[in-house]
């Protein structure tokens, strides 16, 4: 139960705290809707945790849970993606989808096959050599 509790005060605090590592993200969106069909959350593992994140933030109601991986790790999906893989409430989609595919995370991002996107994750010697 303690380790639900940080995950709620990181969640909130993700809010006003700003990460350190940039990432260098190119690319554009080929609108496939893989990310908003398959999606992970790194800081939620059960069903139950699920419910009291969306109890807690009310714009996660659009998601829900889709399966699970070999892993056992929960796959969610939004209730707004289109069987054209498009956005059926772009004006109003949140904020985290407006900044997707993320640039500043604590870890590099993972994005899916086939997207548009490229993170471009700097190594130790890129940064030698400016
Ligand atoms: S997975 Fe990439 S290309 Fe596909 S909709 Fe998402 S951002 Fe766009
Ligand atoms: S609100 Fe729109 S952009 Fe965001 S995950 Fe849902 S379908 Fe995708």
């Amino acid at each position: 139960m303690f380790d639900f509790l940080s995950v709620i005060v990181n969640e909130i605090r993700s809010y006003f705290v700003p990460e350190k590592i940039t990432y260098e993200i190119t690319g554009e969106c080929k609108k496939c809707g893989k990310c908003c069909n398959y999606m992970y959350s790194y800081d939620t593992y059960t069903e139950k945790e699920f419910k009291i994140m969306q109890f807690l933030f009310p714009a996660y109601k659009r998601f829900y849970i889709k399966g699970k991986d070999e892993e056992g790790n929960l796959i969610f999906a939004c209730k707004m993606v289109t069987e054209d893989g498009l956005c059926s409430d772009y004006k109003h989609r949140l904020p985290m989808c407006k900044k997707y595919p993320a640039k500043k995370i604590g870890y590099p991002g993972q994005l899916h096959e086939g997207c548009g996107y490229k993170v471009n994750v700097k190594k130790f010697e890129d940064y030698l050599k400016r």
